[in-house]
């Protein structure tokens, strides 16, 4: 880990940010995350509950064979349930199978909820606490422990929350980190309560803070300011109710507003690729109204304003937007996301430089793909093969003629029953001077078109074989999210058959991990575009 850092960063994207309303990662998504989260460069990615839910096991076991370059995986849990020695104790024991170096517990500060929800006593509370965090250093775990509640339970009995964190302590917890579980405390309150722990305890300190008054990340940068040396937070504030503290905000105060060092300038440069990133894979629509990163918070419409930054761009603007990946968006056809475009590039592999001749038109043409309700964040693939196409002069390894795809339903219709229909598609493709024609069923028009395309080039192609789709995902753009920065009107009433479709699909070859994209009204045709890009990137690919 980089010891240079002032302040740990904890991401729970992948576990508190999953319990947020309209989140739901598969474990590929999880996985896709965790990479960009780790290249990104946080300290620590939280990657789920194993005793809550199988697909955190999953993913768990899925991980386990990945190398992760800055990152420490860690798995969440409870102390030990009441009466059960630690030993004994299903939950913990799946903490410890889940083979991350860090496991992190949560533990009552609150004498309320010991009485009320836990029904025990004071006394076997600080046991469960002390007996878990020693049974998993016994295991060689670095361990974090979580005060649910620290800060209301500290209001109502200072004297007990403090036992709870020192019981953690003795027992050898690596991190204590209080939390504003419920998210209702102001700075201030924060401010102190952080104090008396960082006086009182001799463990690291860390904070982790909820957003229900709107101050989770004010909360957490007035712990960091009185001694805490880690947070935890989420990529867009996801989370349980209005969320968590989010990073995506804090770590630009951190680094920008307090000169704290928390990830390198150059990741700081993609934060905001990274919060599209994140919410293309959970299938959100980028807010532009975020701080630091939407597309709005660099935008100016006044005419004053507009005037005022052309002149200086200080004069309207507190940072200069590049630092977080973003930009002013007032000056039309400017080449603003040049340095964006060449840091990607780079990325995927091309040579390319802020001179490289067909910079302007690959920039040109993403620009338009944009227009027109393309996302590249998640769609590395796609990006890829747009680059690739400008800068070399080839002919693609195959192209798709002609397609044809049908659904035809034998039974009356019937909500709930699957099955009964029937989807055919036949495909045409050409490979140099070869045409090959294929049909195939499938159980919904999407999987048939994929699997006639792979019957066709598998001749060609045999390596495709270990291309599978791992996620689809659909969203309808009404006109005004795909024109840019200002809100969409009334959905549903947008929704009409003229509406966009935008696919995002996910693809694997067992090493890597890529997304696709493709855009149209129709939804078929958006499917083929993002399959077709989905193999063809797998074909073209180096390693
Ligand atoms: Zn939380």
């Amino acid at each position: 880990m980089k010891a240079k850092s002032e302040v740990e960063i904890y991401d729970t994207t992948l576990r508190d940010g999953s319990q947020g309303e309209g989140v739901n990662f598969s474990v590929a998504d999880k996985l896709r995350i965790a990479d960009k989260l780790d290249s990104f460069g946080v300290h620590y990615i939280e990657g789920g509950w194993p005793g809550s839910n199988p697909k955190d096991i999953e993913f768990f076991a899925q991980a386990k064979k990945r190398k992760y370059k800055n990152a420490r995986l860690a798995a969440f849990g409870s102390t030990r349930r009441k009466g059960v020695a630690v030993e004994n104790d299903e939950q913990v024991r799946l903490l410890i199978e889940a083979g991350t170096p860090v496991v992190t517990i949560y533990g009552k500060t609150w004498l309320l909820h010991v009485k009320e929800v836990l029904r025990t006593t004071p006394e076997e509370n600080l046991a469960m606490i002390g007996d878990t965090v020693r049974f998993l250093k016994d295991h060689g775990k670095f361990v974090v422990y979580d005060c649910e509640h620290g800060f209301d339970g500290f209001k109502d009995d200072a004297d007990y929350a403090l036992a709870t964190w020192q019981a953690a302590e003795k027992a050898g917890a690596d991190l204590i980190v209080l939390c504003d579980t419920n998210g209702g405390c102001l700075p201030n309150e924060i401010a102190r309560i952080t104090q008396v722990a960082h006086g009182k305890l001799n463990a690291r300190l860390g904070i982790h803070t909820h957003d229900d008054i709107g101050l989770g990340v004010a909360n957490a940068l007035a712990a960091l300011e009185v001694g805490a040396t880690h947070v935890q937070g989420t990529i867009n504030g996801y989370g349980e109710r209005t969320g968590n503290c989010n990073l995506t905000s804090l770590i630009p105060n951190l680094a920008l507003k307090l000169g704290k060092k928390c990830v390198s300038t150059a990741s700081l440069a993609k934060l905001k690729e990274l919060s599209q990133f994140v919410d293309e894979i959970a299938n959100i629509r980028h807010s532009p109204r975020q701080p630091w990163v939407g597309s709005g918070a660099f935008s100016h419409k006044g005419g004053t304003h507009v005037n005022a930054v052309q002149k200086l761009a200080r004069s309207y603007e507190h940072i200069d937007p590049t630092l977080v990946g973003n930009e002013r968006t007032v000056l039309v056809s400017d080449l603003s996301g040049r340095s964006n475009i060449v840091m990607k590039a780079q990325e995927l592999g091309f040579k390319i430089t802020n001179d490289t001749p067909e910079l302007k038109s690959i920039l040109a043409r993403i620009k338009e793909l944009e227009h027109a309700g393309y996302e590249f964040e998640a769609a590395e693939g796609s990006l890829a093969l747009l680059i690739r196409r400008r800068l070399k002069n080839e002919e693609p390894p195959f192209v798709v003629e002609a397609y044809h795809v049908s659904m035809r339903r034998d039974a009356p219709m019937q909500k709930g029953a699957e099955g009964k229909s029937i989807c055919e598609a036949t495909v045409k493709v050409r490979v140099g001077n070869e045409v090959a024609h294929r049909v195939a069923e499938g159980d919904g028009p999407v999987n048939s078109l994929d699997s006639a395309l792979r019957l066709a080039l598998g001749k060609f192609f045999p390596q495709l074989k270990k291309v599978q789709l791992t996620d689809y995902k659909v969203r309808i753009l009404d006109g005004e999210t795909v024109a840019g920065v200002s809100e969409p009107a009334d959905r549903s009433a947008r929704v009409g058959t003229a509406s966009k479709t935008r696919v995002l699909i996910e693809s694997t070859d067992g090493k890597e991990a890529w997304g696709t994209v493709g855009v149209s009204e129709n939804i078929i045709e958006a499917s083929l575009q993002a399959l077709v890009d989905s193999l063809e990137y797998g074909l073209l690919k180096k390693k």
